[in-house]
């Protein structure tokens, strides 16, 4: 037995040669009968790069006879030539016409990362999430999913999975090049920011938000999945829908309810203005440009410095003269203030113990905007400045 296994020459397999659908069928040469080969088959003694090509054969034979696809590469280019000719989508790639049994009963495209309800219903991860985000039930046979939403544990259907990538490997490709460049333009942080239009932040000051909608709930997500975690916060606007100033948020933390809700950790990172109003899947969106503050020298900077200091010893007495149990409720809203910055021109933001006092003193909402939307430091001091000697007037001695 031994002398048949010198494992420094193997035998010399005869290459396999196979047309599609013709499976194991001899076509080796000479002398070789079909029963020999598929005896070689059956012994698995086939070299590597020759299993491949037996398994690509099944999967062309699957695909054309079960699946009825034609083969790879037989024309079906996308928009070469008009071949299409039933006019059926011709722009659209072929991951969005995949056969009835690889299709997401929700998007209708190939299933991308497909998983499976406890009722056994397959669809994308991402349709499922966005259909529980509305309702926690089967969107096919409207089986409760309620505790399968509380365990968040979807698991992929591996089955499903491994069927595309053998038989389906051209579709699934276009699938994830449609996904890939989905993501991108989800990334952008300048052209179609999701906007959540909620309330003021500030920059470098914590918001925490409760996401109840369903419109929000997709939008963390997505932010999340691109993985900038940053979208932009403005006040509701009458008129424009929403303000036309705001704050990017970043997400360091998220904790999800049972039923879909989930409490959001945010904290303001840096101003920006919108320069024009858009949606996404029913959630707002802009495109916008960030704002920085004008830097100024010489004489202007000594100023600068003197207002800036002499500003924030009238913010330290004005906090230390509050009563306690406002000053409490102010640190466990807000934290502590944070200190001087040794050069207030350091952020194009400015210093972050000036957010803090803006988001602490008791101001109307469209006036925190207004500062909000100042370029000059100078000016915004001078505008806290006036709201200071106001609170500070005001209070019953
Ligand atoms: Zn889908
Ligand atoms: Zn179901």
């Amino acid at each position: 037995a031994g002398a048949a296994q010198r494992k420094t020459s193997p035998p010399p397999a005869p290459h396999l040669q196979l047309p599609p659908g013709t499976a194991a069928a001899g076509s080796g040469p000479g002398t070789r009968a079909g029963g020999a080969a598929r005896r070689r088959v059956g012994t698995s003694r086939l070299r590597p790069e020759e299993l491949r090509e037996l398994t690509e054969s099944f999967a062309l034979s699957i695909r054309d006879k079960e699946l009825r696809l034609p083969p790879w590469g037989s024309g079906g280019g996308t928009g070469s030539g008009g071949g299409g000719a039933e006019g059926e989508g011709l722009g659209d790639p072929a991951c969005c016409r995949p056969p009835e049994l690889f299709a997401c009963p929700l998007c209708r495209r190939l299933f991308y990362e497909p998983v499976t309800t406890p009722c056994g219903h397959t669809f994308c991860l991402k349709c499922l999430e966005r259909c529980l985000d509305h309702n926690p039930h089967c969107p096919l046979c409207k089986e409760k999913l309620s505790e399968f939403l509380a365990s968040r544990t979807y698991k992929k259907t591996v089955l499903t999975e491994e069927l595309i990538v053998r038989y389906l490997p051209e579709e699934l490709s276009e699938r994830k090049k449609v996904y890939e460049e989905e993501m991108k333009e989800l990334s952008n942080l300048n052209k179609d920011v999701p906007i959540f239009v909620c309330t003021m932040a500030f920059p470098t000051i914590p918001c925490p938000l409760h996401v109840f909608e369903p419109r929000y709930r997709l939008m963390i997500r997505r932010c999340m999945e691109t993985g900038t975690k940053q979208f932009g916060m403005c006040l509701a606007d009458e008129l424009k829908g929403f303000a036309d100033h705001g704050c990017i948020l970043e997400i360091r933390d998220v904790k999800f309810f049972p039923d879909g809700r989930s409490v959001v950790d945010t904290v303001g990172v840096r101003r920006f203005r919108v320069l024009s109003h858009g949606q996404r899947d029913g959630y707002n969106t802009a495109n916008i440009e960030y704002l920085e503050d004008k830097k100024v020298e010489g004489p202007e900077y000594e100023e600068l410095v003197r207002l800036h200091d002499s500003v924030y010893d009238q913010a330290v007495a004005w906090f230390t003269s509050l009563k306690d149990n406002m000053k409490v409720q102010i640190l466990n809203h807000f934290g502590s203030m944070p200190g001087k910055e040794p050069e207030p021109q350091s952020n194009p933001s400015g210093p972050a113990w000036y957010w803090w006092l803006l988001a602490v003193l008791p101001l109307e909402n469209r006036a925190q905007l207004a500062i909000l939307a100042m370029t000059s430091l100078k000016d915004r001091l001078i505008a806290i400045r006036r709201v200071l000697i106001f609170v500070t007037r005001k209070r019953p001695r």
